[in-house]
């Protein structure tokens, strides 16, 4: 019986949320952490709140201290709160375990002054990727004009004490911002008037220089959690473990820091973590987190475990981690466990991100220092290349205004068509490539232009161009309607040579664009043209 009770305490037990908070830069997601630790509150007692390797980890008894005056009568079945330190997309990327999302809850941080940004729809669509949960903090509310500090306050409590004018700014404010997140898809709502917490997404006005709204913020956020991820936050024994960064320390060589979130990890634990250069099969030296007094935390200064239990921010020491992968999971082998099974799952992560990789042996060198960041610059390198073709090809069709290609044509004897309006000849491409929309000028009468190349014709089918040797019928046209049309016979004659008339800018716009499209001997003429143009 006493086996059975502890053993339906062990099954209710509930492991910490880990969180992350995400939104656009200058938001304030540092401050806002720093306000959640209370780092920067002087006269704050941090109530045992503790520093961990990449992450800060809030008892519930300092939440449950800190939301007193809300009366919520908070009943806290988590121990508390596990919050990753590196606010933003990248560490959120990075959190995956088995290919899934490790953070149970975000906070997304919104500046009220500039409601939703780029990255802030940027999160969202990365937190819907993931399916997490988050909560919107609406955060600077003290910048709204004629706010009444109202430190560390429930916002409630500090709404109550603003003018009317600022409440007015305020529900301005949040009906456009609500409004904001419906063109993205999201039901809002503030987090007092939410009704229906399912389907829709509570904002909670904050400030995290002043501490307005942090109260609700914790509240609201362990609530939902307990709410509606029992089962995903029910501590389990199986291992689930994920490698945030891997570090060089002085002293204790290559560590990695990871995030347990399930399970006991014990020194001496038989490890197998995804590698570069293959799985890495290791044992566990020291599990280490920093001293919690932080006057202490100098260099070296970590307090040892014999044994860590989830949810926690850990540093592991062990042999040959040089080449472990930042961003993927991390295996513990158990006594009935086959080895070569883990180590194949280890690379599972990996590639699954490198099996994105073209491995044709064309395109960049790609380094990245975690798995997360190698995924995020391979969408970078993917999306980009169809946009940098696309603007390659505006860019061209702007230029081709201004690209003239070298040409030198000599009229073929009987094959005058139209002396003008327009022009139609016979010639033969002695030098280069003749183009549509190629302006031609006669060097022989003081390069008098005769208009531009309106089209051309081989054999009596239109063609774009022609190359050297090609014999093909050419039409040109008057480039200006006002200007006097220029007429075989009159201007120029049978033995005067038709030639490109290029400018420093006509060359500058090939170099720029065309420079493989020319070959070395067009390139040549075009030096050769220059010196004709007396181009510098
Ligand atoms: P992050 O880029 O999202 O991490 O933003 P930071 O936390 O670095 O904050 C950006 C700037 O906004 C800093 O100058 C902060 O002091 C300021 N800031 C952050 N939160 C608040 C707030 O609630 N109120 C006010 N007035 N300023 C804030």
């Amino acid at each position: 019986a006493v086996n059975g009770k502890k053993e339906e305490e062990d099954e209710k037990t509930l492991r910490s949320p880990i969180c992350c908070i995400m939104g656009h830069v200058d938001t304030g997601k540092t401050k806002l952490l720093d306000c959640i630790r209370r780092t920067n509150v002087q006269e704050g007692e941090a109530g045992g709140i503790t520093q961990q390797i990449g992450a800060t980890y809030i008892p519930a008894e300092n939440i449950r201290e800190r939301t007193k005056e809300l009366k919520a009568d908070a009943k806290l079945d988590v121990p508390g709160l596990l919050v990753i330190d590196t606010p933003g997309h990248e560490s959120f990327k990075n959190l995956r375990s088995r290919g899934s999302g490790l953070c149970d809850i975000a906070i997304l941080v919104v500046d009220i002054m500039h409601g939703l940004e780029p990255q802030t729809i940027e999160s969202i669509n990365l937190l819907r990727m993931r399916n997490t949960e988050f909560i919107v903090a609406l955060n600077k509310v003290d910048r709204l004009y004629g706010w009444k500090t109202c430190r560390n306050a429930p916002i409630g409590k500090a709404m109550k004490q603003q003018s009317k004018d600022v409440q007015l700014e305020f529900d301005h404010r949040v009906t456009q911002i609500i409004t904001q997140f419906k063109e993205q898809g999201l039901n809002t709502e503030l987090y007092n008037k939410n009704k229906d917490r399912g389907e829709t997404y509570s904002i909670v006005p904050t400030s995290a220089i002043s501490g307005e709204g942090i109260p609700e913020m914790l509240l609201l956020l362990i609530q939902w959690a307990q709410k509606t991820m029992i089962e995903k936050l029910t501590y389990s024994s199986e291992i689930q473990c994920t490698v945030l960064e891997v570090k060089v320390i002085e002293g204790l060589g290559t560590t990695i820091d990871v995030v347990l979130v399930n399970g006991v990890l014990h020194e001496g634990d038989e490890i197998v973590v995804c590698g570069f250069q293959g799985p890495i099969h290791t044992t566990i030296r020291s599990l280490l987190t920093p001293h919690p007094m932080k006057e202490l935390r100098v260099k070296g200064q970590y307090i040892h475990y014999k044994e860590i239990k989830a949810a926690q921010g850990i540093k592991i020491t062990a042999q040959n981690l040089e080449h472990a992968v930042a961003g993927t999971s991390l295996y513990v082998v158990g006594p009935d466990d086959d080895v070569e099974e883990i180590k194949e799952s280890v690379m599972d992560d990996m590639r699954n991100v490198m099996s994105r990789i073209d491995k044709s042996g064309e395109g960049v060198y790609v380094q990245a220092s975690t798995l997360g960041s190698l995924e995020a610059l391979l969408e970078f390198l993917k999306t980009p290349a169809a946009y940098i073709d696309n603007l390659k090809e505006e860019k061209k069709k702007e230029a081709a205004e201004d690209a003239v290609f070298p040409c030198v044509l000599q009229i073929m004897p009987n094959c005058v068509f139209n002396k003008k309006d327009p022009i139609v000849l016979g010639v033969d491409v002695k030098e280069g490539v003749l183009k549509i929309g190629t302006p031609i000028c006669i060097p022989q009468r003081d390069f008098i232009d005769i208009g531009r190349i309106s089209s051309i014709e081989n054999n009596h089918k239109p063609v774009d161009y022609a190359k050297k040797g090609q014999k093909v019928a050419i039409k040109i046209t008057g480039s200006n309607a006002e200007e006097q049309q220029k007429m075989f016979g009159r201007h120029f004659e049978m033995e005067d040579e038709l030639v490109s008339h290029i400018s420093r800018n006509s060359i500058d716009v090939l170099k720029a664009n065309y420079r493989d499209e020319l070959t070395n001997e067009e390139w040549k003429l075009v030096v050769q043209l220059k010196r004709l143009f007396k181009i510098q």
